[in-house]
């Protein structure tokens, strides 16, 4: 099982490990230990130099990070990987090791809250310029890219409104500029869309979502090249943050990937069969599902995307208030932020995870008042649509 032929599932069931190495355990051992014991004094100087391979302090690697490490990077076509506290902890450690004072850095317009306000926030206190772009047209990139970008960072689909980016176009721009292209992938997954095939250089989780699957961890995973996970653990990680996945954390997400591809292959038919609904209904105005046909970037989800994953944002009548009452009246779908999760999930992210964005930035950048986020879980769809259609009932009684 050491090399990467065989199908994604048996890879994320299997890459990487062999009982026979670990007693004939089926489950990889959890190394709950801080530090590692060297042989000799000099061994132990050696690593330190680099010199000599093997685990030292758990700050910089474990055993059974590792497993998890190079199970995402093979998930994701990459050389290497590495683990991460959080997803935060992943985006900061990775941007603290690539950017310096007077460089500039170019983000799509639509990201996650947190990320937002580190990015425009945290990093432009060090003297590094963020400039927003609206990447859903590559031209806006090209029009605004110089030598002095360093980096180019978009989600796709991107939280909370789904907006696409064209990972292999934006990629070619940005390489023609000298910058590395960064993608948050925690919406598609691996299993929907592998970003460094389509050309991009470093791709990184919330793993606290799908790839955990569970609800019951936050954490995040990087990966790319095995030159660039070098400085990222070294530099980022190491140093800077100091964002280290505990090895139980480890563990759980080893246990969410063995599921994974079953997971996100519901989520995705019972998102569409959802959205299929939602947009039917007479109190909704818009849904924003890449597999609806009224999807503006159709074309591009089915290029990029082999389906399209379990996240609908939508908007009722009577806005943010028709919205807030709508989640009020509902009572399967939980009302919580986070997403991927076996239970759907329902939250309001201009007040929730988007309420890091001003009103005049949420408009700017494509995140309407009004907007509901749902995640589509794993529970039998028609109880999800029956729960939806209950809400919407009244919500329809209301309105009119
Ligand atoms: C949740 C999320 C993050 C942040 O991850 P944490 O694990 O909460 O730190 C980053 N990007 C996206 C797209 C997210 O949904």
């Amino acid at each position: 099982m050491k090399n990467g032929k065989t199908g994604f599932s048996t890879r994320a069931i299997h890459y990487g490990y062999d009982a026979a190495d670990h007693q004939g355990s089926l489950n990889p051992p959890i190394y709950l230990t801080s530090t590692f014991t060297f042989d000799t004094a000099e061994a132990g100087g050696a690593m330190f130099a680099g010199e000599q391979e093997g685990h030292f302090y758990s700050r910089i690697s474990n055993p059974t990070l590792e497993q998890l490490e190079n199970r995402i990077a093979n998930l994701e076509g990459a050389e290497a990987g590495v683990a991460m506290a959080s997803g935060m902890g992943a985006i900061s450690s990775v941007f603290w090791t690539f950017v310096e004072a007077g460089d500039e850095v170019i983000i799509d317009k639509t990201l996650y809250g947190c990320t937002f306000a580190f990015l425009s926030h945290g990093l432009t206190k060090f003297n590094v310029t963020v400039k927003p772009v609206d990447m859903t047209d590559p031209a806006n990139l090209d029009a605004v890219i110089t030598d002095r970008t360093k980096i180019v960072y978009f989600e796709t689909p991107a939280n909370p409104n789904n907006r696409l980016v064209d990972i292999a176009a934006v990629s070619q721009i940005a390489h023609k500029a000298g910058a590395r292209v960064i993608v948050d992938n925690t919406y598609a997954t691996p299993v929907l869309s592998r970003p460094i095939e389509h050309g991009a250089d470093i791709v990184l989780h919330s793993a606290t979502k799908y790839l955990g699957g569970h609800g019951d961890l936050v954490a995040g995973l990087v990966a790319g090249s095995a030159e660039d996970m070098k400085q990222v653990r070294l530099v980022g990680l190491k140093d800077m943050t100091g964002s280290v996945m505990s090895p139980f954390t480890a563990m759980l997400i080893l246990r969410g990937l063995k599921t994974l591809e079953l997971r996100v292959e519901r989520h995705c038919q019972s998102a569409r069969k959802v959205a299929e609904v939602l947009e039917a209904h007479p109190a909704v105005l818009s849904v924003s599902y890449p597999g609806l046909d009224s999807f503006p970037q159709a074309d591009l989800a089915r290029r990029q995307m082999s389906d399209f994953g379990g996240m609908i944002p939508f908007k009722v009548k009577g806005g943010k208030e028709g919205g807030i009452a709508m989640m009020n009246r509902l009572s399967l779908i939980q009302r919580a932020v986070s997403l991927g999760d076996a239970e759907s999930l329902i939250q309001h992210p201009a007040s929730m995870t988007h309420s890091t964005y001003t009103p005049e930035e949420r408009a700017e950048h494509g995140i309407a008042e009004g907007l509901v986020r749902l995640s589509v879980g794993l529970e039998t769809a028609g109880d999800i649509i029956d729960d939806l259609m209950a809400a919407l009932s009244q919500h329809n009684a209301i309105a009119a």
